[in-house]
């Protein structure tokens, strides 16, 4: 038997959020704290994004409420597949999955946040002086016309050897994709994220398509939501990356497991959560048996109340800094 409890959270952004579905404001979510009759206290961070396809925060709540003050472990485990957010929080707060070697893993870089547009020209040059070495750049947020040239631009900003990431949210059609992964060919673009929305018409097929015709890499991050998308991908033989949010990911262990054993190129991301979640996503990146790519963790300062971001955006994290973020005391903040 479990001691349990669960506090919301509403977390003003430090700035708003802009994405394909509007602008978002604040995070919320909820933490969860587990304490087993020997003592053992562990915590969860339950971040939905609905328009990803995950539970809302209101199912993810009423679940809680539901299993009372005190829960048996079965309880914990045995909730429906697409409850992913609450599943991924009750795992971190069961404690899973544990690494005796922990410590001694070495640093991971880390990949810089680029805002959209030609505001991502002047942040270059100080996220290189910093140590960076890989570039995200948002992109399909304005027009083809004015945006792609702007790729060369950006490219010549960069440190030398340093690598750029496009993420286009799925933004693009089918010709918008070709015209920008014709120019990205033989620039140092280390691939091209969802050039293709998850849910558009032959989705599937399209992005295959795309991998296959152009030397650019594509990485697939709203097209891999949950374990069966993973396994349904790994099966076609996807050639990409896949990028994984592991707080949205539900068994997102089982998923691990499945792309080790394929031998596939992963990057571990933010799902913008608080630094319990990012505890959580990051034992699971460092305990990864596979290449490793820079993380999608970048994101901060992300939060107006900073204690809730745990780390500061550096170009590298390393064992210690994961293991020194202290749920208890943000748990206690929500007191
Ligand atoms: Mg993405």
């Amino acid at each position: 038997m479990f001691h349990f409890g669960f506090r919301r959270y509403h977390l003003p952004f430090h700035q708003p959020v802009r994405t394909a579905y509007g602008v978002w404001t604040e995070r919320e979510g909820l933490l969860l704290r587990l304490e087993h009759e020997s003592g053992a206290v562990g915590f969860g961070d339950v971040a939905p994004i609905e328009w990803f396809g995950t539970e809302t925060l209101a199912e993810a709540e009423e679940v809680c409420r539901s299993f009372g003050d005190h829960v048996a472990s079965d309880a914990l485990t045995r909730l429906p597949d697409r409850f992913t957010c609450l599943r991924f929080a009750l795992g971190s707060a069961l404690g899973e999955p544990g690494d005796p070697d922990f410590e001694n893993k070495k640093a991971l870089p880390v990949a810089a946040w680029l805002s959209a547009g030609r505001a991502a020209l002047d942040q270059v040059a100080a996220k290189a002086e910093a140590g960076f070495r890989t570039f995200k750049w948002k992109v399909g947020v304005a027009d083809i016309a004015d945006e792609l040239p702007l790729l060369d631009d950006l490219i010549a900003e960069l440190p030398n050897g340093a690598k750029l990431r496009l993420d286009a949210n799925g933004a693009w059609d089918r010709r918008r994709a070709e015209r920008w992964l014709e120019r990205c060919a033989e620039r140092p673009v280390e691939f091209v994220e969802q050039p293709i929305a998850a849910d558009a018409k032959g989705a599937q097929d399209l992005l295959l398509g795309l991998a296959h015709d152009y030397p650019t890499p594509i990485a697939l991050d709203e097209s891999v939501m949950n374990t069966g998308d993973v396994t349904r991908w790994l099966s076609l033989g996807w050639p990409g990356i896949f990028v994984l949010k592991p707080a949205l990911l539900g068994d997102a262990v089982e998923a691990i497991r499945f792309l080790e054993k394929a031998r596939a190129a992963v990057v571990f991301s933010s799902a913008l959560e608080t630094a319990v979640g990012m505890k959580a996503a990051l034992r699971l990146a460092f305990a990864f048996r596979g290449e490793p790519r820079a993380l999608g963790f970048g994101v901060g300062p992300l939060f107006q109340d900073q204690r809730f971001d745990g780390l500061y955006p550096a170009p590298f994290i390393r064992p210690q800094d994961v293991l020194g973020i202290d749920e208890e005391a943000l748990w206690n903040a929500l007191g």
